[in-house]
């Protein structure tokens, strides 16, 4: 059994490195433990997890109720709970809002695969769970069909994202890879292109992820979702050939790209036809009737306008009315 001590300075440690890094505002996130026993650690409702000390920690059983420490245990202890209870061999949970990641669980677009190896081994597909109210045993319960397929990371939909694993340093350095991966993806989107490795490549990933012992539903020929890649994301990006690649007869094209492999061109890019997509929802698409995000933010620019010149106008008036005689 582990040292209780040690793990309580380890989830302090962790806590700072949550909080230094940004993605954990005020008193958000929350991080937890199995000892063993039917005990687990868990931090502390209320406080930053950038200045945590091991005496507020708290201990809770496998209901959740608080069975040491004086510090009152997270309002969240049901998720990590539901985690613990459903994956034996897991020992740690770290519940952070990552910027970059919570962008995604916000706009509920898929974070596409098949682009950064480590991220392919070390996390794999990262679902979106449904939303709920946070605390709540409907919003715990909203993550398990992903963790029965074998997600070590998941967003939470307009929340953040909760990571679990044997150790909590990989459950955290799974919030950290995801979010610089968003980042990248996101920066990515800046320059105006991204590219997906083809399936050999990603064959031999999945070769290193076994050889590892880390699980993956594609290792048992298993489904992913977004196995092709947050096609919602990678609709937005440029329509025109990278440079050095070889365009098709409009332009387009992906080219070789990849040494030894064959050429892309040909393979599915976005076109101007398929650039309208609809909103989507933790995985729902919302009726097309929504409008699309441009012509959305538009119709939100001009309303904006209209209600800037309303207001101009009221305080003339009410200027004028109030005005000495
Ligand atoms: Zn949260």
């Amino acid at each position: 059994m582990a040292n209780e001590y040690e793990v309580k300075k380890q989830i302090c440690e962790i806590g700072k490195r949550m909080y230094d890094r940004g993605y954990v505002a005020a008193n958000d996130g929350n991080i937890s433990f199995r000892l063993g026993g039917g005990r687990y650690l868990c931090t502390p409702t209320g406080v930053s997890k950038g200045y945590l000390t091991p005496d507020m920690i708290a201990v809770v059983d496998d209901a959740g109720k608080q069975i040491g420490g004086t510090w009152p245990r997270t309002s969240e202890i049901l998720l990590h709970l539901e985690i613990f209870h459903e994956l034996p061999e897991i020992n740690a949970v770290c519940h952070a809002h990552p910027p970059h990641a919570t962008a995604f669980a916000v706009a509920g677009i898929n974070v596409p695969m098949r682009i950064l190896p480590e991220v392919e081994i070390l996390i794999g597909n990262v679902p979106i769970a449904e939303y709920d109210t946070p605390g709540s045993k409907n919003f715990a319960q909203t993550i398990l069909p992903f963790l029965r397929n074998k997600a070590n990371t998941i967003l939470l939909a307009n929340h953040g994202a909760v990571a679990c694993d044997k150790s909590l340093e990989h459950a955290y350095f799974h919030l950290e890879t995801l979010d610089m991966y968003c980042q990248i993806l996101l920066l990515a989107k800046q320059v105006g292109n991204v590219r997906q490795l083809p399936d050999p490549k990603i064959q031999e990933l999945l070769d290193i992820k076994r050889r590892l012992g880390i699980d993956d539903p594609r290792l048992d020929g298993g489904e992913v979702a977004t196995l092709g890649g947050g096609d919602e994301f990678l609709k937005g990006f440029s329509m025109r050939c990278i440079p050095g690649h070889t365009p098709d007869s409009e332009g387009r094209g992906r080219g070789a790209g990849i040494a030894n492999l064959p050429s892309q061109a040909g393979q599915p890019q976005p076109t101007e036809g398929t650039h309208i997509f609809p909103a989507v929802v933790a995985g729902r698409k919302l009726p097309a009737t929504l409008g699309t995000s441009s012509q959305t933010a538009r119709r939100r620019a001009l309303e904006d306008e209209v209600e800037r010149l309303v207001q101009v106008i009221t305080d003339q008036i009410v200027g004028m009315n109030g005005s000495p005689k």
